[in-house]
């Protein structure tokens, strides 16, 4: 007891700077627009983040919601209309780029063509005016980081896409930077290859120590390597959470849809007690949804399924939704069944496939589909 009261009155003597230097990056009412009167275009509204030190933070959203401008603003390539950028608890909003202790890693490496792999990863080095000695050791430290070695008197024209993209990060990280911003780097690679370097980038951020914060619009690039993910959405961040609080605990409709597959029904409320509400689908069907914020009895929501948390029974069960079946699609580690419910709502049931299992449904069969306990949410939208 005594202990939560010494930290409440630490937390009430710092000054809202010396709480900040927790955090390697802390934005502030931030704001952009771009262009004036009516051609003004608001890229970020009013956004609040803090990103921990050592944390791979990613910044996920749909083409247009505002990452990059963010990305932009923290590495200094731009400058906000209002708020603030804490790097450290320090304001860095008027050093220029080359002042701040950030990197950036771009979706098209821009390495210097005419160099060699060792050369590119020294030339920040170079620039900072580092003496020769310690530039050699950096660089053979950052080609093993990398793990190309064998590859350092090549010149980077000679490379393939991701080994490209290798000396691209060994490059930024060289100067060992307080934080590394990445934009969009897997992007241009093939699917295999992404998968291969989003492992890598996640040891290298691990193995390293520094702040990554990662732009991306692929869910499943966020989900696999991030602390913890900002969901953006029209200059807005609609929810910081763990890849697994994003996307178990979706807080509103558009992150449930960004994030992951979802199936929407929509539902009349009947009761509400504490977390849940009895609601009655379009379709006629009863069923109980968890809620974060309770809804008026009577009124209109949609209810959230993921297509993981459900299940066909070809012998309807008692409390079965029914539905029929309009399509079934083989994916190899599962078959997705599109059904329908009685009002036309569509539903998807994903099924993991078991050892040599065939396609259980056909187009046109009537099943029974049960949720999954616990499984429905009614969100905000
Ligand atoms: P993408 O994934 O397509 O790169 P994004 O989420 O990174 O998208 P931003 O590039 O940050 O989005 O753009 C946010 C909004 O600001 C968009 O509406 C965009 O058209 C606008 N915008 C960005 N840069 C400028 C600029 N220099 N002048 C005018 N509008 C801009």
């Amino acid at each position: 007891m005594k202990h939560e009261t010494d930290n409440t009155m630490i937390a009430e003597l710092q000054t809202p700077q010396d709480q900040s230097r927790q955090f390697a990056v802390d934005v502030r009412g931030l704001q952009k627009q771009f262009g004036v009167g009516s051609a003004a275009v608001t890229a970020l509204a009013n956004i609040d983040v803090a990103i921990a030190e050592n944390e791979f933070f990613t910044l996920l959203g749909p083409s247009g919601c505002g990452k990059t401008t963010l990305l932009r603003l923290i590495a200094g390539f731009d400058f906000p209309t209002d708020g603030q950028i804490l790097l450290h608890g320090d304001d860095i909003a008027l050093l220029p780029p080359f002042k701040r202790p950030i990197n950036t890693v771009f979706q098209n490496y821009a390495l210097f063509a005419h160099m060699t792999v060792a050369q590119n990863i020294g030339f920040g080095l170079k620039m900072l005016g580092t003496p020769k000695a310690e530039i050699a050791d950096r660089v053979a430290e950052m080609l093993r980081l990398v793990q190309m070695e064998n590859l350092k008197d090549r010149q980077t024209s000679q490379l393939s896409g991701g080994q490209q993209q290798r000396v691209a990060l060994a490059r930024a990280l060289a100067p060992r930077p307080k934080v590394l911003l990445l934009d969009e780097p897997l992007s241009a690679l093939d699917y295999k290859l992404r998968k291969d370097m989003q492992i890598e980038l996640k040891r290298l951020q691990s193995q390293t120590g520094i702040t990554f914060v990662f732009v991306t619009h692929d869910q499943e690039e966020a989900l696999t390597m991030s602390d913890r993910i900002a969901v953006m959405s029209k200059g807005a961040i609609l929810q910081v959470g763990t890849p697994n609080e994003i996307y178990n605990q979706p807080a509103t409709r558009f992150v449930a849809d960004f994030i992951g597959e979802s199936n929407f029904l929509p539902a009349v409320v009947d009761a509400v007690a504490e977390n849940t509400a009895q609601v009655t689908l379009a379709a006629g069907a009863g069923l109980q949804a968890s809620v974060t914020a309770p809804p008026m009895v009577g009124s209109g929501v949609t209810v959230v399924v993921r297509p993981e948390h459900a299940t066909l029974h070809e012998i309807p069960e008692p409390g079965d939704i029914a539905v029929t079946v309009t399509n079934a699609v083989f994916f190899g580690t599962d078959t997705h069944y599109h059904t329908e419910l009685a009002d036309g709502s569509p539903f998807v049931v994903r099924e993991q496939n078991a050892v040599g299992a065939t396609t259980r449904f056909v187009a046109g069969q009537k099943v029974g589909l049960s949720v999954t306990q616990g499984a429905a949410r009614i969100l905000r939208d």
